[in-house]
């Protein structure tokens, strides 16, 4: 059994009954890669670190470079380019956007691209010529998409610049309620729990003092995983998660049984989510993800869960 557990903690993700489940890393850079590294691809590499701190955009060549370097550290395995998720958080001086009320609720992510379509374009031309001189077939998908109408734009764009694989975060509840919808355009969905915590909740993701609404095991939340799950089950796509609840060993099994497809996260939290998998059989995960579902709260769901992987 020890012998079991350590071929458990490197290799791809599985559970104890063989179901493969792609563990993928998050990263901000080609320099965030560890040696050896543990995922089998990247599910989440944030493109904003070219933009940070700039009067001006980075140039053609800066940004080809930058993707190709990504690129060319995973040679065999997919690499999901975020493409730029500006506003809120994440405020970039060079795009000059006007100061807002309500910036979590305004022009960020995708939506900079109705004002600046050039922006969007340029980080496609880029990620596309990169792709080209590297060999690979990279996937792409934006941030704080909304609707189908937004997806179909994005997949227009992607796939005339001859990107292939087109996808889309599901960060607000609207884009989980129509997960069908969305896959009718694109190739793939990634849920971004920390932004649909924060929409579904109403509650500021860096607001401390509400803590327990942005907790990843809410019922509600795990609601609409399992619907965009649900709909990818239907599309025969596929449908991750990148956002921290993927992180969470235990959760990880309710996200598996509610049926994602992959789990993303930062490098060192890849051995423990590999371990928490290798540990349960699908059919345990989908009991787990069950116990979550009817729980009446976090509190109540995380201890069921822990009560049932005990057993
Ligand atoms: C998320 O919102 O869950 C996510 C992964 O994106 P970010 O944390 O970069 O907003
Ligand atoms: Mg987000």
């Amino acid at each position: 059994a020890d012998r079991d557990r350590l071929a458990s903690s490197t290799g791809p993700g599985r559970t104890a009954d063989g179901h493969p489940v792609k563990l993928l890393l998050n990263i901000g850079s080609a320099a965030d890669v560890p040696a050896g590294s543990p995922g089998e691809g990247v599910g989440l590499f944030r493109s904003e670190f070219l933009f940070l701190d700039r009067r001006t955009a980075p140039s053609h060549e800066e940004q080809t470079r930058a993707y190709e370097d990504v690129l060319r550290a995973f040679p065999d395995a997919a690499v999901v380019v975020r493409t730029l998720d500006a506003g809120t958080d994440k405020p970039l001086p060079f795009l000059g956007l006007p100061e807002e009320h309500n910036p979590a609720l305004g022009v960020r992510g995708l939506r900079v691209a109705r004002r600046s379509p050039e922006v969007l374009d340029a980080q496609l031309d880029a990620l596309a010529e990169a792709a080209r001189a590297s060999g690979a077939s990279p996937w792409v998908m934006a941030p704080m998409v909304t609707t189908a109408g937004e997806a179909a734009d994005f997949a227009r764009r992607a796939r005339v610049r001859g990107i292939t694989h087109v996808g889309a975060m599901v960060e607000v509840p609207a884009a989980a309620l129509h997960a069908d919808r969305l896959l009718a355009e694109l190739d793939f969905l990634s849920i971004g729990t920390n932004d649909l915590s924060q929409y579904t909740f109403a509650a500021d993701r860096q607001h401390g003092e509400l803590a327990d609404l942005l907790d990843p095991w809410q019922p509600a939340l795990l609601q609409l995983i399992e619907r965009c799950a649900e709909a990818g089950r239907a599309a025969g796509k596929p449908v991750g998660v990148c956002g921290e609840a993927a992180a969470d060993p235990l959760l990880a099994t309710v996200l598996v049984g509610l049926g994602v497809t992959s789990l993303s996260m930062s490098a060192r939290s890849v051995p423990a989510v590999r371990d928490a998998l290798a540990r349960h059989s699908l059919g345990q995960c989908r009991e787990h993800a069950r116990l979550a579902l009817t729980a009446a709260d976090p509190g109540a769901a995380r201890a069921a869960v822990r009560e049932a992987a005990a057993a």
